[in-house]
């Protein structure tokens, strides 16, 4: 049986075709321009495919409330083309199949979970660290929405006193994204992050503040385990950085078994950033459910 699967982010829309064992068969890349443009590609390529349903991940705010008049939207986004868009309501005219739809940060940890590092969990969290920063969280076998859904990247956490730059979020003066995400990095060193690989203090200072975040959704979320992607991650020296400060700032306030070896506790993404688009696909499989 074979499944579409579409990653909706900000900048490309990136369409597969996957079975419901994650394997993907094909997959293209359109770029994201308004929806009058892209959407008929999108449209275009799943038309004669074979395929019995569709997952959408999806850049957000979106809307996940199934008795929600809006319910399928991507709401209200900075990107301004696509706002209040009906992502699902556009791809269900037009294919007639059933449509699955979830952030990409919940698509990409449902990879995780269905194929990957943190297969058979019911309780993690993905974080992803690129130009933004966003979370996918699962509680009790369930992809939390809550009343939206979370907005791991926009926590607020101290600046640190050692810190020359600033919060370049728009909307908070001291945010996660604002402090730690690739632009703010950039923007605090001068330089593109992937170029500052052999600056020690670039390092120190940004898993400073993601140990410190982690710290914060170990304790209201408890999750089994902490998978980390996005570009910024590529950057593999942050990993022992960050279990050191996460391991100080926990101070030995909760003992589990799972967080005595942080290895395994706080990891990379295991499907070579494929991660999203296989959580699509698992997205088109539960949408036959
Ligand atoms: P997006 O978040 O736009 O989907 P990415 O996850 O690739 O895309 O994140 C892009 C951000 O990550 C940029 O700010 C870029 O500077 C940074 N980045 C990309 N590759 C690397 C790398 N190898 N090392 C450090 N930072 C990187
Ligand atoms: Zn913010």
């Amino acid at each position: 049986m074979l499944y579409g699967a579409i990653e909706a982010g900000g900048t490309k829309m990136v369409c597969a075709i996957g079975d419901e064992n994650g394997k993907i068969y094909e997959q293209i890349s359109i770029p994201t321009v308004t929806p009058d443009e892209t959407m008929p590609k999108i449209i275009e390529y799943f038309k004669d495919k074979d395929i019995k349903a569709i997952g959408i991940a999806c850049f957000g705010p979106i809307d996940l409330d199934k008795n929600s008049e809006t319910y399928g939207f991507i709401t209200s986004t900075p990107k301004t083309a696509w706002k209040n868009f009906d992502i699902v309501g556009c791809v269900k005219n037009a294919l007639g199949i059933p449509v699955g739809f979830d952030t990409d940060v919940n698509g990409s940890l449902l990879g995780e979970i269905t194929w990957g590092c943190a297969k058979g969990l019911t309780d993690a969290v993905y974080l992803t660290i690129g130009t933004g920063i966003g979370g996918g969280v699962m509680t009790n076998g369930k992809l939390l929405h809550g009343m939206l859904h979370p907005e791991l990247g926009h926590i607020i956490i101290a600046k640190s006193q050692k810190d020359k730059g600033e919060c370049v979020c728009p909307y908070h003066d001291s945010c996660l994204e604002g402090l730690a995400a690739g632009p703010s990095i950039e923007k605090r060193w001068g330089s593109k992050a992937k170029d500052l690989a052999d600056r020690q203090e670039v390092w120190d200072l940004e898993a400073e503040y993601i140990g410190t975040a982690l710290v914060n959704f170990c304790m209201t979320l408890s999750p089994q385990k902490i998978i980390l992607g996005g570009g910024v991650m590529h950057q593999m020296q942050l990993f022992p950085l960050i279990r050191k400060v996460f391991k100080e700032k926990m101070a030995g306030y909760i003992n589990t078994k799972t967080l005595e070896n942080l290895d395994e506790y706080i990891v990379p993404a295991s499907l070579h950033d494929d991660q999203g688009i296989m959580g699509a696909v698992k997205l088109a499989i539960d949408a036959c459910n």
